[in-house]
């Protein structure tokens, strides 16, 4: 069942440097497309539909979709990841779409020679820091903390940028519209002006469907170890969904392959 377009997340990364194979890197939407094809050529059916509804506890699992129709399962594998996360400051919601983002691979196009701030200090961030430094004319990263959270040859690369500034130990309090653009509000006392703002503050994970149903970590992620196997037989989790030490699209796959391997077995021993 897929709610959108195939590849998640990582649809929206313009490009994997971590994926093997890859030397050089491979655009996101690029390998998802390759993804989906190998699947489809081992025989995956694909629905596209959003699912309003999951039945998981008993033998038959019930899968009701969007439109109302109902799928019967003996076996599901979660994997509806996580989206991203939301500052949570006044004006934040009402600018969504009128120059406040959380993807700049969407959305980056829309402000091309202009000057952009992105907030977090992550690998989302530094990696949309990248890609939009490529045709803004400014941009600036704002992050909590003295010290990033994302590290490797990409911070470095992002440091070494002529249009790239950043202010370290600031916050975006408030934001409210301003000469065609954004006045940020920021921790620090003062104002900044800007013409669209990247939100990279993390993620959260879409577990909403699963509530009462599959156990959940503190952080609302689906407890389940590397057997991808969770609380409910037959119920199996992998990616981002899951609780991980390591979020990224190779170890996404590798739980692909265990929750398939398990779930195919679960099914023949019935
Ligand atoms: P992340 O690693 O959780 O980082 C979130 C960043 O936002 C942190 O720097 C955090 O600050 C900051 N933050 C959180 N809440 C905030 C708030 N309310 N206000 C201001 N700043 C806030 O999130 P991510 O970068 O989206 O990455 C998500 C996961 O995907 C991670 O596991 C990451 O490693 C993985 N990922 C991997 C790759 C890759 O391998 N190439 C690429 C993208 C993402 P603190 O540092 O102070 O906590």
């Amino acid at each position: 069942f897929e709610a959108g377009f195939p590849g998640g997340q990582a649809s929206t990364t313009d490009k994997l440097h971590n994926y093997p194979g890859f030397p050089g890197g491979v655009g996101g939407p690029e390998l998802m497309s390759l993804f989906m094809q190998q699947a489809e050529e081992a025989g995956m059916m694909t629905e596209y539909t959003g699912v309003s509804a999951l039945e998981l506890t008993d033998e038959r699992k019930i899968i009701t979709a969007e439109g109302g129709e109902q799928f019967e399962a003996d076996a599901v594998i979660l994997c509806m990841g996580a989206k991203a996360r939301k500052l949570d400051v006044p004006g934040e919601e009402m600018n969504i779409g009128r120059g406040v983002s959380y993807c700049a691979t969407c959305d980056g196009a829309l402000y091309r020679d202009k000057d952009v701030v992105v907030v977090g200090g992550g690998n989302t961030a530094v990696e949309d820091g990248l890609y939009l430094a490529r045709f803004c004319k400014n941009v600036t990263l704002i992050h909590r903390r003295n010290e990033l959270r994302a590290s490797g040859h990409d911070v470095e690369r992002l440091k070494a940028l002529p249009n790239v500034q950043f202010r370290l130990q600031e916050t975006v309090t408030a934001i409210e519209r301003f000469e065609n653009g954004l006045l940020l509000h920021l921790g620090s006392g003062g104002t900044m002006r800007t013409d669209g703002l990247f939100v990279a503050v993390g993620t959260v994970p879409q577990t909403e469907l699963l509530a009462g149903q599959v156990e959940l970590d503190a952080q609302g992620y689906v407890a389940a170890g590397e057997d991808t196997c969770t609380s409910v037989a037959g119920v199996y989790a992998a990616g981002d969904i899951r609780t991980k030490p390591l979020r990224q699209v190779v170890t996404a796959a590798g739980d692909g392959a265990v929750a398939a391997t398990a779930a195919a077995a679960y099914v023949s021993g019935k």
